[in-house]
Order: C-alpha cells, then sequence, then structure tokens
C-alpha cells in the first residue's frame, strides 16, 4: 500500500485520538500532514511532539500564537480559515490524500466542501456535514471524483456489507441502535435525568455531544439521513432496529431476502482504520477479537417513536427534505449545547428541536450560503428561546 497523506480535522477528540492510534500503529503507511483541535491545547502539544505534522490549526489565535513559539518550524492557523486550510493544505508529495472529519458539528461542512473540491478523499466521522447539507456534499464529491468513506460504524459496516455487491439489488439497510444511556428508562424516568446520567453511555465512549444524541435517539436519527446520503436510498428503504450489544454493527438486505450484516467488537478504531486503509484491510493491531460465545447472545426490539421521538423528528425532516435537515440538525446542536451547559432539561432537548420544525419554511435546494446562514439562524434563535412548557 501506497503511503497516504492524513489530514486531521478535530484531532484532540474521541475519533481523533482513536485515529492518531491507528497512524501510530502504521507509521509505514500513514503520514500525518496537519491536525486541527479547538481548546485542548495541552493535548494538541503532545500529538505536535509526536507526530510532527506541517500545519497545525487551533480555534482561538493565542493558542496558535503559542504552538508558533514552541514549534517555530511548524506552520500555524486558528478558526474557520485555520481549519479550511487543515483541510486543504499542499503536501506537495504524490501520495494520496485523505482528509479524516473528527470536528463535531456543522462547522465541519465548510474545510469538507473545500477539500473535496480540491480532490481530497474524505473520511467521514462528522456525520453533521452529511446531515445538514447531504445533498451538496454528494453532488460535489461526484463531480470531483472523490471518495466520501464512511468512519461512523454503522454506516462503515453497511459500506463492507456493500462490497462487491449490484447496488440495485439492495431491498433495505438496517441500521442498529444500541439505544443510549437510558434505553431502559420509561419517558417518566427520563424527566428527572441529569447530564452525568445522560454522559454514561453503555457501550461506547465517545465525545460529549454524540453521548447526548444517543440518549435521546437523534444520532441515530442522524445516521438515517447520513445513510440516506451515502448511500442513495429513500427513506422508506432505510430501518432502525434496537440491538443493545453493539455487535452486529449494520446490515443490508437484498431483494433475494438474504441479509448481510458485519459483526466486530465496539471499537471504533477498526472503522476508523477501514476508511484509512480502504480499499485494502490491515492488521488491527492492539483491538480485541470478537467472542460470539463469550456473549452467548444478541437481543433485538422494534424501535418505538413515542419513545424516542427524535428519531421520528429525523426521519421526518429528511423526507420533507430542502433546508429542514439543516434546521433539524442546528436545532439539535444548540439544544445539546444548553443542556450540557446545564441551563435545560433532558427532555427539554426534544421540544426546542420541535418548535424549529414546525415552524421552518422550507427552501428548497438550499446552496451553501443558505445553509450556512440558517445553520447559524438557527443556533441562535435556540440559545435565546424560552422552552413553552405544556
Ligand atoms: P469530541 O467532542 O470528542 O471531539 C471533537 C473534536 O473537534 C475535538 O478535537 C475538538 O477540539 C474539536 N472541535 C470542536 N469544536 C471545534 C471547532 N469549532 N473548531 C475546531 N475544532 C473543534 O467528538 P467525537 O470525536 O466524539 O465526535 C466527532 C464527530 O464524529 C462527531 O460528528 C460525531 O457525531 C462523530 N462520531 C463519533 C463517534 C465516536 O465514537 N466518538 C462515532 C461515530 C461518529 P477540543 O477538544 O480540543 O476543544
Ligand atoms: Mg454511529
Amino acid at each position: 500500500m501506497n503511503k497516504k497523506n492524513i489530514y486531521l480535522l478535530g484531532a484532540t477528540g474521541s475519533i481523533g485520538t482513536q485515529t492518531l492510534d491507528v497512524i501510530d500503529n502504521n507509521p509505514d503507511k500513514y503520514e500525518l500532514i496537519t491536525i486541527s483541535f479547538g481548546r485542548q491545547i495541552d493535548k494538541g502539544i503532545e500529538i505536535i511532539k509526536k507526530f510532527k505534522p506541517k500545519f497545525v490549526s487551533t480555534m482561538d489565535s493565542k493558542d496558535a500564537l503559542k504552538i508558533k513559539l514552541l514549534f517555530p518550524e511548524i506552520e500555524v492557523g486558528f478558526g474557520d480559515e485555520g481549519l479550511i486550510h487543515a483541510a486543504t493544505y499542499d503536501s506537495y508529495n504524490s501520495n494520496e490524500n485523505l482528509v479524516v472529519t473528527a470536528v463535531v458539528g456543522s462547522v465541519g461542512l465548510t474545510p469538507t466542501i473545500k477539500a473535496i473540491k480540491k480532490g481530497y478523499n474524505i473520511g467521514l466521522a462528522n456525520k453533521e456535514t452529511l446531515v445538514t447539507a447531504g445533498h451538496l456534499v454528494m453532488k460535489l464529491a461526484e463531480e470531483n471524483h472523490v471518495k466520501i468513506l464512511p468512519i461512523d460504524s454503522e454506516h462503515a459496516a453497511i459500506f463492507q456489507c456493500l462490497n462487491g455487491e449490484d447496488p440495485s439489488k439492495v431491498e433495505q439497510l438496517i441500521i442498529t441502535a444500541s439505544g443510549g444511556s437510558f434505553r431502559d428508562k420509561t419517558r417518566e424516568e427520563l424527566v428527572y435525568v441529569t447530564i452525568k446520567d445522560a454522559l454514561n453511555h453503555p457501550n461506547w465512549s465517545m465525545g460529549a455531544k454524540i453521548t447526548i444524541d444517543s440518549a435521546t435517539m437523534m444520532n441515530k436519527g442522524l445516521e438515517v439521513i447520513e445513510a440516506h446520503w451515502l448511500f442513495n436510498l429513500p427513506y422508506e428503504r432505510i430501518s432502525t432496529i434496537l440491538h443493545k450489544e453493539s455487535v452486529i454493527h449494520s446490515m443490508v438486505e437484498f431483494i433475494d431476502t438474504a441479509v448481510i450484516a458485519q459483526l466486530g467488537t465496539p471499537d471504533m478504531r477498526i472503522p476508523i482504520q477501514y476508511a484509512l486503509a480502504y480499499p485494502e484491510r490491515i492488521v488491527s493491531k492492539n483491538s480485541r477479537r470478537l467472542n460470539l460465545a463469550e456473549i452467548g447472545k444478541l437481543n433485538f426490539k422494534e424501535m418505538d417513536y413515542n419513545r424516542f421521538p427524535c428519531l421520528k423528528f429525523a426521519y421526518d425532516a429528511g423526507i420533507k427534505g430542502g433546508s429542514m435537515p439543516t434546521v433539524l440538525n442546528a436545532a439539535n446542536e444548540a439544544a445539546v449545547g444548553l443542556f450540557l451547559q446545564g441551563k435545560i432539561k433532558f427532555l427539554d432537548i426534544e421540544k426546542l428541536i420541535y418548535q424549529q420544525i414546525e415552524s421552518h419554511h422550507i427552501i428548497s435546494n438550499p446552496d451553501l450560503e443558505t445553509v450556512l446562514a440558517l445553520d447559524q439562524e438557527i443556533k441562535a434563535k435556540v440559545s435565546s428561546l424560552q422552552i413553552e412548557r405544556s
């Protein structure tokens, strides 16, 4: 396998750190060219010392300056421009270029679009990018012959199940859901849950925003929209099922009723590595192997939209299309932010989202400027709104 250049957006996060693990385990296969991160400067400095990237972007200018003083040989940037530069940096070699988008939220959209325009392949963890503007991203990827390689475990699973298959022979995608931290609670019990309870996911260790999204089941909703764009299937052929063990990462049913599933331990380094090595498969150096006899039993349960209204909101937003998924995503990001700051209760998240999607007048086929403006507008609205208590 020829060496690949890796541009890592969100290097200090959960996916970012695990991507660095894969790179560290395979120094002959990958070179880390750029990194970006937000506010975890100490963690960022450790990464720079170890991997010596050529360019580093931070959220604030003062952190960029600090890095420049510590590492004068490294180019630095900050803010939105820095993030874009990290995604489009010129390495001046002939290796394949892969941008891993592991930032959280719609901030990943513009750098991803710029990287696609430059012809860099994308390892996509940042699902909000496809939810907020899937129509723009997929069209640009096709025009620029760019591969969008899924890192989200469900989509990586489906991608593997589809390997060598004729896409026209797919009946439906079946996305599995662990159920998140509150899967065994009733809606009545959800009234009293705390931030600490919500951040305690039973199977996966992830960033704060996606852990809350898993508890509300919005994560599965975002994944349904993500799957719609990645695999070009209508929403009625994308289903979800509760599977609490997170062993089957997702499945594809074909027209002959055969179902192909991808299984594995809940370790994000496996799908990350699959995207990094694609189209090859390489040895996973530190991952545990799946032991089905030890697990013994796999459980499945039908999804209940009354219990998980956010999943229904996402299906509806996806089906309505146009600017509606942008509104869904922005309202969710802002509401989860408020919850994490302790300003609203858990069940207020869904109320705030509902208020926004209910009152939105859909704009069909929004361009990038419209998407970005709407994203900001909805986030500002949600952050300043009083919740109408019913
Ligand atoms: P984390 O919160 O752990 O990490 C987010 C990263 O993005 C950090 O490096 C953070 O920097 C950086 N960041 C945050 N905001 C900004 C900003 N405005 N500008 C620049 N950088 C920023 O998130 P996760 O790794 O959990 O998730 C990343 C993405 O991957 C999300 O879209 C999530 O939905 C998706 N995903 C995650 C999975 C997981 O297992 N974690 C599984 C599947 C998908 P810092 O921390 O330094 O402030
Ligand atoms: Mg997932």
